[in-house]
């Protein structure tokens, strides 16, 4: 089921889908019935029955869905051991001696990354859903039989309210020769024990970005191919030009703007056929390829058809504000429905679902402020608007940035690279919206959230006092910024008069 069959992913399988599990015998009808026990699925259940709902959950495949078994889990782990290979590589910066760039282990690396996430699973088991929580756990494939019933192993589930949280799946480009050659999704390089000399990225996003990276630290020759003029393309561009310069340091290559024709596999690799930006023809050799170009929603089999639940295989599921269907009984939550990609998303989204679905239908999602974080190193968070949004909605702004080397703690840890930067409504404090690109930047980002969401000002920030020395200090010293402009010729001169008369 999950590769390779050692104990780690022994005791991660026999948490999230146990093989000798027994699905219960259905109530003859459940307040909520849940298909998909990923991120949105899981919290959508686990509320649901702790506000004493009779509750159904449906898994086909790993309980805890792509975050834990092939998303941000694993993917984290490695991460950090990248990060710690990478400062041991420039530990001479530090008076220690360098490790030696072939020095990553990267069996080591996988096994770690293994034990983690099994360690994790608890958390999402079958086990601990059914007799901590109460919630009956159906493993099979679920589909919709009518209006107000799911099916899943023969067995009927009738259901007042339903969510569907099916998630998604990596979409894989229409490539000649792709299939035929093989590729990697996010679904398969977490299996990995060895690791490919020349790795290809198709996909600049933030998935591709951050596995380049990691897999380029581990020793992996990577070249990532974006379609986009740059990387990250969603981000700012002052943020994802930091990270092409820091994925040059490392060596890591991209070819930006470019269109790949072709895909041929060789007695020794792969080849790869595309036309850069300029027009020009080139050829590039790799051993492995990973596709990274974004999501495909989980829409097939489901039979939503027979649900009267309205949806399409590029945006998935069509919900409202409310994140209801077309069928006024059934809900969506998470990635199946959401453009918000991300597990605090969906995690979000199912609470919104529950309230609507069992109680009052008040909670909308675009009262949501979302914060999303790019794990490359160094990270880029953002929240609220950019530059771009905020000129498209007509918004007059002020921008206020301080680099991060104007900060001690950044500049103690040998982690200069970046900015804070935040948007304010033009002649207010009110933040419309922030960048900040920093070793810990998706740490930091949920100050600014705070701030958004309780409608406090860069005043507020500059009044709370930030424990001296952090990396966060750069957003008081933003906050500082935006005071200073506020400060007038006139207050100068009168606080100049003030302090004569006081002398
Ligand atoms: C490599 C990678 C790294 C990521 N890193 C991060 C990160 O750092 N931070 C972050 O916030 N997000 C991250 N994400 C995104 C995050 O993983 C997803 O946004 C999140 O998992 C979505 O949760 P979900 O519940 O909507 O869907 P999923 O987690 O995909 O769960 C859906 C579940 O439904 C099941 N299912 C599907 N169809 C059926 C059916 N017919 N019957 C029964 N069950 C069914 C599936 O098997 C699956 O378990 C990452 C994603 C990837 C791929």
């Amino acid at each position: 089921m999950i590769q390779p069959a050692d104990v780690h992913n022994q005791r991660l399988v026999a948490n999230v889908h146990p093989a000798d599990w027994n699905n219960p015998i259905p109530a003859d009808r459940y307040n909520l019935v849940v298909i998909g026990a990923g991120s949105a699925g899981l919290i959508s259940a686990a509320i649901a029955a702790g506000l004493g709902a009779r509750v159904a959950l449906v898994e086909r495949h790993l309980m805890g869905g792509d975050c834990l078994n092939v998303g941000c889990v694993p993917s984290k782990s490695l991460i950090r051991a990248a990060r710690a290979i990478a400062e041991a590589r420039r530990a001479e910066a530090f008076g220690l001696p360098s490790a030696s760039a072939n020095a990553a282990d990267f069996g080591a690396v996988m096994e770690r990354m293994r034990r983690i996430r099994a360690q994790i699973s608890r958390e999402d088991s079958a086990k601990r859903y059914r007799d901590e929580l109460g919630v009956d756990v159906f493993l099979g494939s679920a589909r919709f039989a009518g209006a107000d019933v799911i099916e899943v192993d023969g067995a009927q589930l009738r259901f007042k309210k339903a969510v569907i949280a099916t998630g998604a799946r990596a979409a894989v480009p229409a490539i000649e020769g792709l299939e035929a050659a093989g590729y990697l999704t996010n679904e398969t390089v977490f299996e990995l024990t060895e690791r490919p000399d020349r790795l290809g990225v198709i996909g600049g996003g933030p998935i591709g970005a951050e596995l380049a990276q990691a897999f380029g630290r581990l020793g992996s020759k990577v070249t990532v191919f974006g379609r986009g003029p740059r990387l990250l393309p969603r981000e700012d561009a002052d943020a994802a030009q930091i990270i092409e310069a820091q994925f040059a340091r490392e060596g890591i290559a991209t070819r930006l703007g470019c269109e790949l024709k072709r895909v041929e596999r060789l007695d020794t690799g792969t080849r790869i056929h595309l036309t850069r930006a300029d027009g020009g023809q080139e050829t590039a050799d790799v051993d492995a390829i990973l596709v990274a170009v974004g999501r495909a929603p989980n829409v097939e089999g489901l039979n939503l058809e027979a649900a009267g639940v309205v949806f399409d295989p590029k945006r998935g599921v069509h919900v409202d504000d409310y994140l209801q269907t077309r069928n006024s009984n059934i809900y969506a939550a998470g990635d199946i429905a959401m453009a918000w990609k991300f597990t605090h998303a969906a995690d979000a989204a199912a609470k919104i679902v529950v309230q609507n679905a069992l109680f009052l239908r008040s909670k909308k999602l675009s009262s949501l402020v979302m914060p999303r974080c790019t794990y490359t190193d160094p990270e880029v968070a953002h929240v609220g608007l950019d530059e771009r949004e905020a000129s498209a909605r007509g918004i007059e702004f002020t921008t206020f940035q301080v680099p991060l080397r104007e900060v001690n703690r950044a500049v103690t840890d040998g982690e200069e690279e970046g900015f804070v930067k935040i948007h304010v409504k033009k002649g207010s404090d009110r933040i419309l919206g922030a960048t900040i690109v920093a070793a810990h930047a998706g740490e930091m980002v949920s100050e600014v959230t705070l701030a958004m969401v309780n409608k406090l000002g860069l005043r507020a920030i500059l009044a709370t006092i930030h424990p001296y020395p952090t990396q966060a200090e750069a957003l008081k010293r933003v906050a500082g910024a935006y005071l200073r402009s506020r400060a007038t010729p006139r207050m100068g001169r009168i606080l100049a008069r003030f302090m004569a008369w006081r002398r």
